[in-house]
């Protein structure tokens, strides 16, 4: 199964997308991942999206696109849930260039949902997975599950910051969708439970690409 998931800052779409693995079996591909990794291995590609960030310019599309191309390679055949990809109609293209995407998922949620999601998100400092102080949290208080690391609030998790994200969001990615509509791939999910059970989610969502 190909699957692109789609959905704004905090509407769960990682956590969904993790745990969509085991029912579809396809390995769950994040490009924010993806880009962690280039630059914590320092790979050529890594360093280029360091200079990029550092001077607080966005990363080119074709850099992401090269990142991506590179993982998908090595098991296209078992398919992917990808997320964070594309962002534009030009990585959309690109994406029908490397293969045909079955289905792409597009989770509606309301931004007083997120907004109160975001603003009791904890991040990793190590490797970057998210736990919620309510609807998930870690083993051990104030510690990753996978590594011990440091969890730690964004600055950018504060309500008013939220707000203008998912702004940005709705304006950057409505031609995206609109192109995935156009060529009826889109399925909407709509999620309005700030405190939903993920299984529950993922279960619609497997419901719903089968449909
Ligand atoms: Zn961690």
């Amino acid at each position: 199964m190909k699957v692109v998931i789609f959905g704004p800052p905090g509407s769960g779409k990682g956590t969904y997308a993790s745990r969509l693995v085991n029912k579809l079996g396809s390995p769950h591909i994040s490009t924010g991942d993806l880009v962690r990794e280039e630059i914590r291995n320092k790979t050529l590609l890594g360093k280029k999206i360091e200079k990029y960030s550092s001077s607080g310019t966005l990363v080119p599309d074709e850099i992401i696109t090269e990142i991506l191309k590179k993982r998908l390679a090595s098991e296209l055949s078992k398919g992917f849930i990808l997320e964070g990809y594309p962002r534009t109609v030009g990585q959309a293209k690109e994406l029908e260039k490397i293969t045909k995407v079955d289905v792409v998922m597009n989770l509606n949620v309301p931004d007083s949902v997120i907004v109160d999601r975001l603003s009791s998100r904890l991040q990793c400092r190590t490797c970057g997975a998210i736990y919620n102080e309510k609807t998930m949290p870690p083993k051990v208080a104030g510690k990753c599950d996978k590594d011990g690391g440091e969890l730690f609030r964004r600055v950018d998790d504060q309500p008013e910051v939220i707000r203008e994200r998912l702004r940005v969001y709705q304006e950057a990615s409505a031609p995206v969708i609109d192109f995935y509509r156009s060529k009826h791939l889109l399925k909407d999910i709509r999620n309005e439970d700030p405190n939903a059970d993920p299984d529950k989610v993922v279960e619609q969502i497997v419901k719903t690409i089968k449909q």
